[in-house]
């Protein structure tokens, strides 16, 4: 359950993070680049009382706080966290930005573009701005309705002031400072780091009242701030009083319990809409899931870490998972689409064991793993990119069984509180993780090696193409499976479940069915679904004898092997045990005949293709029946109108004649899995390539390239 999970990882944050600075960072937006832009213009509002007890009111003209230093294209830096965090806001997520949203921990409020027009024309829209606000504030109770007045009033100048020629779009941030007796996060310092500063006290700027003060912020009283807004957003969609029987769904005391409703977690809708119950309404969501203060908290800190270490799946992994998995043609045309992304959050947490959570040490090792250069930067990570199709880092230290790994996939836009949630992959075992890791190494090298034997000629550049494709466990499920089978099967496959090729094979015999009705001139397309099929069943093996541990391993000749007996093998040891090698052992053939037919029609430097010209005419798609009966049972015949000598193919027939004994006796199992036979074939026909030994480099499936 995502949500308990997040108490979890909060709680544990909780015992790490301990600094009102981080805690501020972490759970705020003045650490996020969308929320720089709103420090080019702070507005300061400096609230004093006098000695004769008469509040007053001073508003400081706008400053900027990103500074002057980005010229031209750079991008401006963030502001100087040590300074915002005495500022702090949270942009909201969904929902119109400029109306009041949730509840606000301190008065600092975001403004919009629209809004500087507004203020700048009339003082009352400043006003209104404030009320709406200032009643969803935490520790702003002492500011009535007459001191809002004389805000808006000083604070009106500074925005008509300011210049608004150019084109550029405006942002900004208001702060209150309440510098009153009353406990307020805001107090005076007497100088610069004077004796009054503690570590948790942030200087802000000069006082205009009081020259040689200084405004700073009280971190802990902002977070106590923050914290309480949380609570209230919960409170919001539901609330259960102690003396109601309110207790915690997640640590059980009887406590005021809220729901787990929350305007810094936009998932809460997409992660709570399944296990709600139909009558339960927005206001009652405390009666399903209920937090007490403190797990709330933590669900704040939970939700804040892995909002911070979501990134998005590589575009490639993407397309593919959006790709036809039926039809090669379409897939290629979607590989060139955009397609919109998927982001991936993965996190690690303790098993449970009797309820506590963690000695300090672990959890100073699991935090330092959601600080994400860290682990980066650290040799001693596991680097899981491969497993997850986004860039994650494991720290050694938690690669450890009593460790697990979760991961969630979702899409749509986490701003505007439209999330689609994919996939949410639990209890994965690092263990797990790691044999896999070490797997997709030798499933690469193997795709490597069976594109260097169906043409010796590739690319360097291709090989390291190929070897970056298939080293991906994402992309070769999404191939496999395709958009709808692939988070079901990447789920079994991190949690040591079985895997099946049934629905692969199904898929990819429709795929070559499509591509061979424009053989020769796809030739390309069909050996890159032979050397997908290949290697998905080299993995599959492997998963399912290393990874599984499985008995049940369907015992798969090497090609090698197989080419090798078709070749060089006596004819009585030339055996097949099934039909995918009967279907091999025909493809061998059919595709060594190939080449013997280009070479005796060739003319100048092209010879003519067996296949399209004598077996699939007429655009008829190729079945066991005609590989049988239009192909192997007339070489000899197709051989002699071309004027190939009896002797010149001797060796071929006989062992064709072997095959085709075969075939008799096991005709029923190919009607039954035609699939299965044709991707055998096709396989053997697309290896029969390099045995040209080469002599012909350009000849492999039967033709020219
Ligand atoms: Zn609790």
């Amino acid at each position: 359950m995502i949500i308990a999970d997040l108490v979890r990882l909060g709680r544990i944050a909780r015992q790490v993070v301990t600094d009102p600075f981080d805690i501020i960072q972490w759970t705020t937006s003045i650490a996020d680049r969308g929320a720089r832009n709103f420090y080019r213009h702070v507005f300061i509002v400096e609230i004093a009382r006098d000695p004769s007890g008469k509040d007053v009111v001073w508003a400081h003209p706008y400053a900027d706080w990103l500074g002057t230093s980005s010229t031209g294209e750079e991008e401006p830096a963030l502001p100087d966290q040590n300074r915002a965090c005495a500022v702090p806001f949270l942009l909201p997520s969904g929902g119109n930005p400029r109306a009041p949203q949730g509840a606000y921990g301190v008065p600092v409020y975001p403004v919009y573009d629209k809004d500087f027009d507004e203020f700048a024309a009339a003082p009352e829209a400043l006003a209104q701005f404030l009320r709406g606000r200032l009643e969803r504030t935490v520790q702003a109770d002492n500011i009535d309705d007459k001191l809002r007045e004389t805000i808006s009033a000083a604070l009106q100048p500074c925005f008509a002031a300011l210049d608004r020629s150019g084109r550029e779009k405006l942002l900004g941030v208001i702060a209150l400072c309440d510098m009153r007796e009353g406990g307020g996060p805001y107090i005076y310092a007497d100088e610069a780091g004077g004796n009054t500063a503690q570590a948790f006290h942030r200087r802000i700027q000069a006082s205009g009242l009081y020259p040689g003060r200084f405004i700073q912020g009280d971190l802990r009283r902002i977070t106590a701030g923050l914290s309480e807004a949380k609570f209230r957003e919960g409170a919001s969609a539901g609330k259960v009083s102690q003396s109601k029987g309110g207790h915690c769904s997640f640590c059980g005391q009887a406590a005021d319990v809220v729901s787990c409703y929350s305007k810094v977690w936009p998932w809460m809708t997409t992660t709570w809409e399944a296990p709600l119950p139909e009558p339960l309404g927005g206001q009652d969501l405390a009666e399903a899931v209920a937090l007490c203060p403190e797990c709330y908290e933590a669900l704040t800190y939970g939700a804040a870490l892995v909002s911070k270490t979501t990134t998005p799946m590589y575009t490639w992994v993407v397309q593919e998972i959006f790709s036809p998995n039926g039809s090669a043609v379409a897939a290629g045309g979607a590989a060139r689409r955009s397609v919109d992304p998927i982001y991936g959050s993965a996190y690690v947490l303790p098993l449970q064991q009797g309820g506590s959570d963690t000695d300090e040490a672990v959890s100073e090792e699991l935090i330092s793993a959601y600080e994400r250069k860290r682990p980066e930067e650290s040799a001693a990570a596991a680097h899981f990119d491969r497993l997850l199709g986004l860039e994650y880092s494991l720290p050694m230290g938690l690669a450890e069984d009593h460790y697990r790994l979760s991961i969630l996939y979702f899409s749509g836009k986490p701003g505007r509180a439209d999330i689609h949630l994919r996939s949410h992959i639990e209890d994965v075992m690092p263990s797990v993780a790691m044999a896999l890791h070490g797997l997709l190494d030798d499933v690469k090298d193997y795709a490597a090696e069976v594109q260097l034997a169906m043409n010796p000629q590739t690319s360097e550049k291709m090989l390291a193409f190929i070897r970056g494709r298939y080293l991906s466990l994402p992309y070769l499920l999404a191939k496999a499976y395709g958009g709808g089978g692939v988070w079901q099967a990447l789920s079994a496959a991190l949690r040591r479940q079985r895997l099946s090729d049934g629905p692969v094979v199904r898929a990819l015999g429709a795929r070559i069915r499509e591509i061979t009705h424009k053989l020769p001139d796809e030739g390309w397309l069909l050996r890159q679904e032979v050397l997908f099929y290949l290697t998905f069943e080299y993995f599959l093996a492997r998963y399912t004898k290393e990874i599984l541990q499985s008995g049940e391993v369907r015992k798969v000749r090497p090609w090698q092997e197989l080419r090798r007996m078709m070749r060089e093998a006596p004819l009585d040891a030339l055996v097949v045990q099934d039909v995918e090698e009967l279907g091999f052992a025909c493809g061998q053939l059919v595709g060594m005949f190939s080449q013997r037919y280009w070479m005796q029609t060739k003319k100048g430097d092209e010879g003519q293709d067996f296949l399209r010209k004598r077996v699939m005419t007429f655009g008829s798609s190729l079945t066991p029946d005609a590989v049988i009966r239009r192909a192997m049972l007339r070489f000899a015949d197709y051989g002699a109108r071309v004027g190939m000598s009896t002797g010149s193919i001797h060796d071929i027939l006989e062992r064709t004649g072997v095959v085709l004994n075969q075939y008799a006796a096991m005709e029923d199992q190919v009607r039954r899995d035609p699939d299965r036979f044709m991707l055998g074939f096709w396989s053997g026909y697309a290896l029969a390539g390099s045995l040209a030994s080469g002599k012909q480099p350009d000849i492999e499936s039967g033709g020219r390239d």
